[in-house]
């Protein structure tokens, strides 16, 4: 669970998140949906620290989260974040990149993490794909390998900023797919994307952000066919 409550962030005189509250429930997958600019990386990145928020409260799991007090890189493992653009350790093999956390920050044991790799790789389609270097992936498989090394450290939520946004169409479906094999087992996920199928199909929730203010929130049948706000209706009807 990760709430935000009265959140607030501004670049220099720039007031870019503006009383942001949003509650996600274990399990939930929350679809974030709005115009380039208003807020949608920043909330993300707010939620898991890469941001520090000017005030307001982030809690974890029940817990309110102090950036003064709390060690922010555990934070961030709990909080996992697969972006748009993977980046990916081009030297190192597939199996690597996703044991490098466990290996170095959990400082598990080789046999271990390489098990728990593994298992990873084949859930996200790619066991066979373990000794490759990422230069030999497709972009879609390159973006379920980042996904997998996230996974690695055993999050208690998944962050997406727009994870398909830099795929080719046909690549698009296989990256969508295994994000909905992780809502089916039960993560906690908020997504940023312009996939309205997949907010249909997958979502639980829908926001719709506009100008760092959530305008509405809704299950995603009442946003996308009888949205309450006509900024909502507006937004929609731009992309739809
Ligand atoms: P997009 O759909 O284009 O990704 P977004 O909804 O994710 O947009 P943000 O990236 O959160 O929007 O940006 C919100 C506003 O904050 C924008 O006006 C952006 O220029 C500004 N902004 C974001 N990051 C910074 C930063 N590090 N420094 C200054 N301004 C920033
Ligand atoms: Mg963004």
């Amino acid at each position: 669970m990760i709430r935000v409550e009265k959140l607030n962030k501004s670049f220099g005189d720039l007031h870019v998140l503006k009383d942001i509250d949003l509650e996600v429930n274990e399990s939930d997958v929350v679809v974030l949906i709005g115009a380039s600019g208003s807020g949608k990386s920043t909330l993300l990145r707010c939620m898991n620290f890469l941001e520090i928020k000017n005030s307001g409260n982030v809690i974890i799991e029940g817990e309110t989260i102090d950036p003064k007090n709390n060690d922010l890189n555990k934070v961030r493992q709990r909080v996992g974040m697969v972006f748009q653009h993977f980046n990916l350790f081009p030297h190192k093999s597939v199996l690597d990149n996703v044991i490098e956390a466990p290996l170095t920050v959990k400082k598990l044991k080789r046999a271990d993490a390489v098990k728990e790799g593994k298992e990873l790789l084949a859930k996200v389609g790619l066991a066979d794909k373990a000794d490759v270097y990422p230069n030999k992936l497709s972009g879609g498989q390159k973006q379920r390998v980042a996904i997998a090394r996230s996974l690695a450290m055993k999050p208690d939520i998944m962050l997406f900023d727009e994870p398909t946004s830099a795929l080719d169409p046909e690549l698009v479906g296989e990256v969508l797919s295994t994000m909905k094999s992780l809502a089916k087992e039960g993560m906690t996920m908020v997504v940023v994307t312009h996939e309205m199928g997949f907010a249909r199909e997958v979502g639980d929730w829908v926001v719709y952000m506009h100008d760092g203010r959530i305008v509405e929130k809704g299950h995603p049948n009442d946003i996308f066919n009888e949205p309450k706000e006509q900024r909502t209706q507006d937004f929609l009807s731009s992309i739809l």
